[in-house]
């Protein structure tokens, strides 16, 4: 068994890095992908961990890509190579997510409420602040009645407290996911909410801008229509992935080397990038 996505305290997971490896080979995996959000700090000391332990690593990394169909996730997998370029582009995209925290909260104060920076962190537990963290704030403060009404009423586009973010584009992800020896697969493809015709239309076009793979299952989709989509990308020449997309307590329901359908993810699919 392995697993292909899983996060770690570097980004939204609640175990360490090396906690993580320690789990995956308490769980009895035989290789295991650090994909932490816009962040490879953890990879060091889960890659220390898995060559004590003798579990196979797999260097990372989970980017938000924005496109005119929205926004998606990238993986960017088995980065053996140079990470500097990559490595680079996500401090900048760090400190733009920081200067939009400041802006949001500045759109707060300037509607009255007497938000600060650290209000927002003392909800975070150490994560990276997201829109999610100020949505808990409003609704903390009864400005909203659940996440969701926060997004609809003030957070989401074109609502009060919105404020646009700076991700990647393709392409260029793709080029310093590749510069630094990895490989480019796209994260739970059905999160982009397309018909399938759309999707199967974006995805060949992204494959021509340098898409190596699909994560084919993600345990958040029904096994049929990962199957459906793994026919497809075998088809078309694209490498599979499955992934849990773990995050240890902070999401119960992912369990560590399963994925769609509760079904234990098979150490084959590490083949094609080997
Ligand atoms: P950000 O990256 O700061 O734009 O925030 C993204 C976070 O907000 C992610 O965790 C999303 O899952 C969450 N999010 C975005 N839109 C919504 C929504 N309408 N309802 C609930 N959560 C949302
Ligand atoms: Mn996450
Ligand atoms: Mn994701
Ligand atoms: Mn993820």
């Amino acid at each position: 068994m392995i697993d292909l996505h899983a996060h770690s305290t570097h980004s939204d997971g609640s175990l360490t890095p090396r906690e993580l490896i320690d789990f995956a080979r308490s769980q009895g995996l035989t290789a295991l992908a650090l994909t932490d959000h816009d962040i490879t700090s953890g990879l060091e000391e889960a890659s220390n961990q898995a060559d004590i332990s003798g579990i196979r690593f797999v260097p990372g990394v989970e980017l938000e890509i924005n496109t005119d169909q929205g926004e998606f996730h990238l993986l960017g997998l088995d980065l053996k190579g140079n990470r500097h370029p990559l490595e680079e582009k996500l401090v900048e995209v760090r400190d733009h997510r920081a200067r939009r925290n400041e802006r949001i909260i500045r759109k707060m104060q300037a509607d009255g409420l007497s938000v600060t920076e650290a209000d927002i962190v003392a909800l975070t537990q150490g994560q990276v602040i997201s829109r999610l963290h100020f949505a808990s704030y409003l609704v903390n403060i009864g400005r909203a009645v659940s996440i969701n009404d926060a997004f609809s009423r003030w957070l989401g586009q074109g609502m009060p407290y919105f404020d646009p973010k700076k991700a990647f584009d393709l392409a260029e992800a793709v080029g310093l996911i590749h510069a630094a020896g990895g490989k480019a697969v796209i994260a739970h493809p059905f999160s982009l909410g397309l018909s399938w015709e759309r999707l199967t239309d974006m995805l060949a076009t992204w494959q021509k801008a340098g898409l190596d793979g699909i994560e084919a299952w993600h345990s958040d989709y029904a096994l049929e229509d990962c199957l459906k989509l793994a026919e497809f990308g075998r088809e078309k020449g694209f490498g599979l992935t499955a992934g849990s997309d773990f995050h240890g307590q902070s999401w119960p329901s992912r369990r560590l080397g399963h994925s769609a359908g509760g079904i234990e993810i098979k150490d084959e699919l590490l083949d094609w990038f080997i």
